[in-house]
């Protein structure tokens, strides 16, 4: 395939914006290569600045569940933009769309919308500190939740007490308040809980995580996490940004059957355009400004446009549940067309899958962590991304992203991907 335009685009953005993207991963920094530009996208498919059609296994990284330029989301958006887009005062689309929101998802009373994931998640944080009183945050390795300062930590020397700042610019003050356990594992959050008692306001996880490749929690671990929590007091945060209305409707806590206190959205929730959100039960939520004393504020949050495309998505998912089967359907094909092409070509490989999230893990280790998910070998994910992406399939250009299928796609494009991959699979060694 030819990039000329978008290599020619990609030059005069670096020289106006840093690194020529507004968000690292499309820079394609873990992959190598140029970037791809967008010039217009359908269903299933993208249509790069050169001419090339691109099977879209990311969807915006996951909002677009339904495939692009969703009729329904499309005419709702235009139809608001005629009577105004923004005017900071209270309008009723607001309402619909978290009464909505609140009947699809269990154990949440109320809904504050904000403009991102990173801001639901920073939100959801300060929300579980005012409530329970304690400064402490427990996150795990490997997961993500935007990128405000508390997150972006790493496991520091002394990591039972306090973890370091993984970018320059975090304080060391910041860090001192995220401490680092290990996903899969109970005994590393109970060390921490042990060492810290008292002191901790929230856990925060990625109850399916999605951002060092997709993996799942055992059963005990998850129920386990839960049950200490409400033993320590401590509230368990679901970061349900990208599972969210995309496993099911009641998301993550309906599929593993768990009660998180707070839980925050993103993605799916403003149907590709900027809307995130967190909620909880009542007592909670009651912390919240201006009913409780709380502060969290957005000029722009709850906006018009965002809430239409929103509401649209969440009504066609709720009127459809169907389309969580026929996806879950999807993956599991593709990922089963995968594993028999690797199979026969002798890669070694791990597949992780649940719902519409899967990735391929070029290891022999079984991946259920951090540590494990970055033994994957790059240089082999390397090739197959390029690979794959020379016969027209766009897959994440990262090894430690989750694809995200989105219903536009036909059987007759995973059979495509699955035989572009047989084409490639004899230089994966
Ligand atoms: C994408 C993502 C975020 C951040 O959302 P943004 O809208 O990019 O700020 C947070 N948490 C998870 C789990 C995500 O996947």
């Amino acid at each position: 395939m030819i990039y000329k335009r978008s290599s020619a685009l990609f030059e005069e953005a670096q020289q106006f914006i840093p690194g020529g993207v507004n968000s690292p991963v499309r820079a394609f920094k873990a992959v190598g290569g140029t970037p791809i530009f967008v010039k217009e996208a359908k269903g299933a498919y993208l249509y790069d600045e050169d001419g090339n059609r691109l099977i879209d296994y990311i969807a915006s990284w996951g909002p677009l569940i339904l495939g692009h330029a969703y009729e329904p989301v499309i005419n709702a958006v235009i139809e608001k933009a005629k009577k105004g887009t923004s005017f900071g005062m209270p309008t009723e689309i607001e309402t619909q769309l978290a009464k909505l929101a609140v009947s699809m998802v269990p154990n949440i009373d109320k809904i504050r919308f904000v403009n991102s994931g990173t801001e639901a998640c920073m939100s959801a944080v300060r929300l579980a500190r005012g409530y329970t009183g304690k400064d402490k945050i427990i996150k795990f390795a490997g997961c993500y939740h935007g990128h405000s300062d508390s997150f972006l930590i790493q496991a520091g020397s002394g990591a039972v007490t306090f973890g370091s700042p993984n970018s320059p610019g975090v304080t060391q003050g910041t860090a001192k308040d995220t401490l680092l356990a290990e996903y899969n594992d109970l005994e590393s959050v109970k060390a921490l809980t042990t060492a810290n008692k008292e002191e901790i306001a929230a856990v925060i996880i990625e109850p399916i995580a999605g951002n060092m490749g997709c993996i799942i929690p055992s059963d005990s671990f998850i129920k386990g996490l839960r049950e200490l929590c409400t033993q320590e007091g401590i509230l368990l945060i679901f970061d349900e940004v990208m599972t969210g209305f995309r496993l099911g409707k009641g998301g993550a806590q309906e599929v593993l059957g768990i009660d998180a206190d707070i839980v925050t959205f993103g993605k799916v929730i403003g149907g590709g355009l900027p809307v995130g959100a967190f909620a909880a039960r009542n007592e909670i939520m009651a912390y919240l400004a201006p009913e409780g004393p709380v502060y969290q504020a957005g000029t722009l949050s709850g906006n018009p446009l965002a809430m239409s495309a929103g509401l649209a998505m969440l009504t066609e998912l709720n009127e459809h549940p169907e389309v969580f089967e026929s996806l879950a359907k999807k993956t599991e094909y593709l990922a089963k067309g995968i594993e028999k092409v690797l199979d026969k070509h002798g890669v070694v490989y791990q597949m992780n899958r649940l719902g519409s999230m899967m990735s391929v893990h070029f290891t022999d280790e079984p991946v259920v962590d951090f540590k494990s998910s970055v033994k994957g070998n790059n240089d082999f994910f390397k090739k197959y991304f390029h690979g794959m992406l020379n016969h027209g399939v766009y897959l994440p250009p990262s090894a430690f992203e989750s694809y995200f299928l989105n219903d536009a796609l036909s059987y007759e494009d995973l059979d495509a991907t699955i035989l572009a991959l047989d084409k490639i699979a004899p230089t994966l060694k």
